[in-house]
């Protein structure tokens, strides 16, 4: 397996049982390096990246290289500032598990996955409740429960119906659509949610895929001619929860598919749950019928959370973690990271890592300078390329790259590739030779006349707009 793969399939598995703010924090811009003999060197970016990966994360990395059942001799982890190429960078630690699904250049298409648990055997010491709940779930992760979510005002109500499902799957509350902001616990209830039902009857199917994986999944299964046990698979499920539906919006054929898929589950009793970004009415290019069978359920929000819930959110991570916040530290941090939850546990765990390294207690001065070197209210990506632009463009609209970068004019592909540079140009401020180049080795004229096209456009189409955040969203712009 070549390196970059390789990584890829350990952060894969990592994923599930880190948190995501640990992950984020601790594997951006790492990457093998070398594989020779069973001797692997890891590159990481920083002396504290390396302290966690070797002392906390090692024997997680370790393992999970030898279930790939390679026969590892040593593991180094090596400084270097520069970052190899084929680093799991921005977009690809950000999120593995899409980006193992979405990003071409890192995967052969993906066969659909089984649903329920699928690994083999657990760990000799498990408990059979353990095996036969959230731990051997391949989509779910078990630090996602219930126990762990902190109920305020601002998500009270997607709480309470989150919790009716699981004691009434397929009732009242069929679907449940969940919405909010970025980091506000939808994916956290929603996975809290397969997690007790798992608990609850270990033979239920239960599967967990975000919008963007189904997507890629039905393309796959068509390019592959295999729509047939697709289909099987999704409508024999009795839970079925689809995350950050937004992303179907404008993929047609998977949203036709996703319609019979949910007839079928609906009418059977089978429990749905979808979350997205907006209120199912605000959904940009999501089918009318879709639209109505998404709001015949229950629809529940999540806010941003009040400074009171978000106390109590980090007072009880920071217990988890086994760190003693004082209560004014706790207020601080509270005050100043007022975003969101995951912005609120990266803050938490800079602060815990920082503190541990240095052997120092956690006090206001460290709190304050690691807050002063964040950018509050999270920064752009860094690791923003043409090329990641390429990819998640097509990627929005069903292409392949390639298409964006062939000589075709169809309608279908125009409109995309014209946007691809739009963005090139507004967000990585590239020249128009250079955006033509990469987009196929077009003329500068071209470049310019439609960077100035969708300019134009975006002065009367509202529909547009919202296309084009989105695929920036995904570009993480
Ligand atoms: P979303 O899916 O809405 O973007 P997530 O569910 O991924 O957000 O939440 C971001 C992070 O914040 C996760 O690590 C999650 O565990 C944590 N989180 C969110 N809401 C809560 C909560 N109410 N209590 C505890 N942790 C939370
Ligand atoms: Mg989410």
């Amino acid at each position: 397996m070549d390196s970059r793969k390789l990584w890829q399939t350990v952060l894969g598995e990592l994923e599930l049982s880190v948190s995501r703010a640990n992950f984020r924090t601790w594997f951006k811009d790492t990457a093998i390096i070398s594989q020779e003999n069973g001797h692997i060197v890891v590159a990481v970016p920083n002396p504290m990246a390396k302290n966690w990966l070797e002392n906390k994360l090692g024997g997680d990395i370790r393992k999970s290289l030898d279930r790939m059942g390679l026969a590892i001799k040593s593991i180094e982890y090596r400084i270097t500032t520069a970052r190899p190429a084929g680093t799991a960078a921005g977009v690809g630690v950000k999120d593995p598990l899409i980006a193992a699904v979405t990003a071409p250049q890192t995967t052969t298409p993906q066969p659909v996955r089984a649903a329920g648990p699928t690994h083999p055997a657990g760990a000799p010491g498990q408990t059979r409740a353990q095996l036969a709940g959230a731990a051997s779930h391949p989509q779910l992760n078990p630090r996602y429960s219930f126990d762990t979510f902190v109920v305020g005002p601002s998500n009270e109500m997607a709480y309470a119906a989150a919790q009716a499902v699981v004691r009434y799957p397929g009732e009242k509350y069929n679907p449940l659509f969940i919405y909010g902001g970025v980091g506000l616990g939808k994916t956290h209830l929603m996975q809290a949610i397969g997690n007790a039902m798992i608990q609850q009857d270990a033979s239920k199917r239960v599967r967990y895929v975000t919008s963007e994986q189904l997507t890629n999944e039905f393309v796959n299964s068509l390019q592959t001619k295999k729509t047939k046990s697709f289909a099987e698979l999704y409508r024999n499920l009795d839970v079925f929860i689809v995350d950050d539906i937004q992303f179907l919006g404008n993929k047609e054929r998977t949203q036709e598919e996703f319609f019979h898929t949910f007839n079928a589950l609906h009418q059977a009793g089978k429990q749905i749950i979808m979350s997205s970004d907006k209120p199912p009415k605000a959904v940009p290019h999501l089918e009318d019928r879709l639209r109505s069978r998404f709001e015949m359920g229950m629809t529940a929000d999540v806010q941003r959370p009040d400074l009171e819930t978000r106390a109590a959110i980090i007072q009880r991570k920071a217990i988890a973690s086994g760190t003693r916040l004082p209560f004014e530290l706790v207020e601080y941090l509270a005050r100043h990271v007022q975003q969101n939850i995951r912005e609120l546990e990266g803050a938490l765990t800079q602060l815990i890592a920082y503190c541990e390294l240095h052997r120092l207690e956690p006090s206001l001065s460290v709190i304050k300078g690691l807050l002063g070197a964040r950018s509050l209210g999270g920064g752009r990506s860094k690791a923003v390329t043409p090329r990641a632009i390429l990819d998640k463009t097509a990627a929005y609209f069903e292409l392949l790259p390639t298409d964006l970068t062939s000589a075709r004019r169809d309608r279908d592909i125009v409109v995309p590739r014209q946007i691809a540079m739009f963005i090139m140009r507004e967000e990585l401020g590239l020249s128009y030779p250079k955006i033509g180049a990469y987009v196929g080795g077009r003329d500068h004229t071209t470049a310019m006349h439609s960077c100035t096209k969708i300019e134009k456009l975006l002065e009367v189409d509202e529909d547009l707009r919202a296309e084009i955040n989105q695929v920036k969203e995904r570009i993480n712009l």
